[in-house]
């Protein structure tokens, strides 16, 4: 994709959040109709990845915004769905491929963590008859900035290989877990022949296997969605800059400490 911004929105699960949830996976089935109404109320146009990219590359995405669901859990289908429909959106969700069916007993930054179920094969063979895109978000949801490069090679080629073989079509895109990734991991998936890949951050010039998305959840009422919605390019420039600068100052005040710690 070339350097014209475009916003990319990031949801997991469309589910009245359980109290408290610290992790932030769920975003209300209101709150999502509420953010899909704003967009379109803005002449804007929630798509799939595969059609932001190719409307990217010919220059002619205007008015887009991708939308995007990681893990593919269950309240896709049956809830994201519908409203999507409602407004003639489409969206990606990444499919955990080693997975499919079972539940998001990966690890989370925090307790308590959320217990989900994920679409089986067959429900995600609907969620292509609905009109929507499946991706590949690895086999296992791990981590992967310290694979070793066989495993790597396993969560990037393997998981896209599964879907391929449970769902038919082609896969074109991949997602990060935890939205992390490094030089290696997106030189992986660029060499396993995806088209585009989905982090949160840039690294630091803007690539298509690492295309920076904003994080939505059920805190983002009606300014906060503004905000983000169109002060996040700003504040991606901005981290660019200044985050390889930031990593290099903790780097020196570490080593600068005394060591008897
Ligand atoms: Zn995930």
């Amino acid at each position: 994709m070339n350097s014209r911004w475009t916003p990319i929105l990031m949801y997991h699960s469309i589910a009245t959040p359980s109290d408290p949830e610290p992790n932030q996976t769920s975003t209300s089935p209101e709150r999502f109709e509420a953010h899909m109404r704003s967009l379109a109320r803005q002449n804007l146009r929630g798509v799939r990845m595969r059609d932001l990219h190719k409307a990217v590359s010919v220059g002619d995405a205007q008015g887009l915004v991708g939308l995007t669901f990681d893990d593919a859990y269950d309240d896709f289908l049956y809830t994201a769905v519908p409203v999507l429909k409602k407004f003639d959106f489409s969206a990606t969700v990444f499919a955990v491929a080693g997975r499919l069916g079972e539940s998001n007993t990966w690890k989370h930054m925090y307790n308590p963590e959320p217990r989900k179920r994920l679409l089986t094969a067959e429900e995600l063979r609907e969620v292509l008859s609905q009109g929507m895109e499946v991706g590949a978000h690895s086999m296992t949801h791990v981590e992967m900035l310290d694979l070793s490069e066989e495993r790597l090679y396993q969560e990037v080629n393997e998981s896209r290989c599964l879907l391929v073989e449970a769902l038919g079509p082609a896969v074109e895109g991949f997602c990060y877990p935890y939205g992390r990734s490094d030089q290696a991991t997106v030189r992986a998936v660029r060499d396993a022949g995806y088209d585009y890949a989905c982090g949160v951050h840039r690294l630091t010039d803007e690539d298509v296997h690492n295309l920076p998305r904003i994080p939505m959840s059920n805190r983002d009422g009606a300014l906060r969605f503004a905000a983000k919605l169109w002060g996040y390019s700003w504040y991606e420039k901005f981290r660019a800059v200044v985050h390889p600068y930031y990593t290099r100052l903790k780097m020196v005040r570490a080593a600068r400490e005394p060591q008897s710690r």
